[in-house]
């Protein structure tokens, strides 16, 4: 294809945006975001929505044995790995609707130029929406992703629970009866495409602050996922002596205190999030029996990630108050730094529409993080007003999202073939 690159300029942007809308509209909140939580009849619903563009461009629909739906634009070989572009359609409780959403919408966009300027290429094209990323629902996330790349096994993923005690494998079973019902097709077995690209909001404040629609994204930091508890035991809040007591909530205090205290980063790299605190039998004159709470910590450098491991072990072993205290490591996703390859022709296809694009580590993880396991992978970053998401009020300019996907489609035409 000569000009390839260009074939940017091509896309409808009106059209994408329309699309950005129409998925909205799939779970929405009032006034504004959205609910589509991994796997419940809202996540189901935008699988078949994306199912349904798909077929309406000739395109055939799949899906696999975690319910990650690829809709497949073929090749002019057919043997050839596909080139996967993708994100997910999960989102957090109260969300905004680009996160996650607009990669696949994005993918979408490529793949509709592709066909309105009847562009014919070698690799097939596949759009992917991933399953359960945001992790909100079942723990950890990025559940479809990680099993397609060989990350995690799928018992492990299978026996997660959500907050009402339902299994993951319950309600994966339920999405794959709703799509086998609409027809998709399915293929079980994971594969190693060709490449992988995501398009992502930046979740951040580097491109907003540099006044840049687009960035390139160079890797993605690791990220520990913790859940620790503090056995005490409970009693009345006014007859128990203060030094007679084992105070859950006291133990689980100075211990974060602890924590906290280790983290400490000079350069502020590093996250530490204490995201969950619970306790138990939670009651306004009942001492703490129970404390419960995560951790999220993240960082770029996989020595530092395991340092601070090796310190948070230590420490749940030292005296907590006569406590009981155990440390669960619920998830470990290693930093990953992106091919120059792929950066290469990234930033060679956003110099047509933003000159001197930045190149930015991602804070949040992405299910790039576990395709570029399997194949050369890589991210463009749009901004979002304020750097918010997993809010309602998370915003992005039509504007921006129209710049970076038209790189992601002069992207994916350049190594499609
Ligand atoms: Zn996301």
């Amino acid at each position: 294809m000569n000009d390839s690159r260009r074939l940017g300029d091509c896309l409808d942007g009106q059209r994408f945006w329309e699309d950005v809308q129409s998925l909205a509209s799939i779970g929405a909140l009032h006034p504004k975001g959205i609910r589509r939580l991994a796997l419940d009849a809202q996540d189901n619903q935008a699988r078949l929505w994306l199912a349904e563009q798909g077929r309406a461009l000739g395109c055939e629909a799949y899906y696999d044995d975690l319910g990650n739906v690829f809709i497949r634009r073929a090749g002019k070989d057919s043997s050839r790995a596909p080139f996967l572009i993708g994100s997910h359609l999960d989102s957090q409780p109260q969300a905004g609707i680009h996160d996650g959403a607009l990669g696949v919408v994005a993918g979408l966009a490529v793949l509709r130029t592709l066909h309105d300027q009847g562009i014919d290429h070698l690799h097939p094209l596949e759009v992917v929406a991933w399953t359960n990323e945001e992790g909100a629902r079942f723990v950890p996330g990025a559940s479809g992703s990680s099993w397609f790349a060989g990350q995690r096994d799928y018992h492990e993923i299978a026996s997660s629970l959500d907050d009402s005690s339902i299994r993951f494998s319950d309600a994966l079973a339920d999405c794959l009866d709703l799509l086998k019902e609409h027809g998709l097709t399915y293929r079980p077995k994971p594969f190693t495409p060709h490449a992988f690209l995501e398009l992502h909001i930046e979740q951040g404040p580097v491109l907003e602050t540099l006044g840049k629609p687009v960035g390139v994204v160079s890797g993605i930091q690791g990220v520990n996922w913790y859940e620790i508890e503090v056995k005490g035991q409970a009693n009345h809040a006014g007859t128990t002596p203060l030094q007679a007591r084992r105070d859950a909530f006291d133990s689980a205090h100075d211990l974060v205190s602890a924590l906290k205290a280790a983290v400490f980063d000079q350069d502020d790299d590093l996250r530490f999030t204490i995201g969950k605190f619970s306790v138990w039998p939670d009651s306004v004159n009942t001492i703490a029996q129970r404390a419960t709470f995560t951790i999220d910590l993240r960082h770029p450098s996989q020595t530092v990630l395991d340092a601070l491991d090796a310190r948070f072990h230590d420490l749940t072993k030292c005296q907590w108050g006569g406590c009981d205290v155990t440390l669960k490591v619920t998830s470990r996703v290693a930093p990953v730094a992106f091919p120059d390859s792929l950066l290469d022709v990234l930033h060679e296809c956003a110099r047509h529409y933003c000159p001197d694009t930045p190149e930015l580590v991602s804070g949040a993880f992405h299910d790039a993080i576990h395709l570029a396991h399997v194949c050369p992978t890589a991210m463009l970053f749009t901004p979002c007003r304020q750097g918010l998401s997993h809010h309602p009020d998370e915003h992005i300019e039509r504007e921006d999202a129209e710049v970076a996907a038209r790189v992601l489609t002069d992207a994916a035409t350049s190594l499609l073939g």
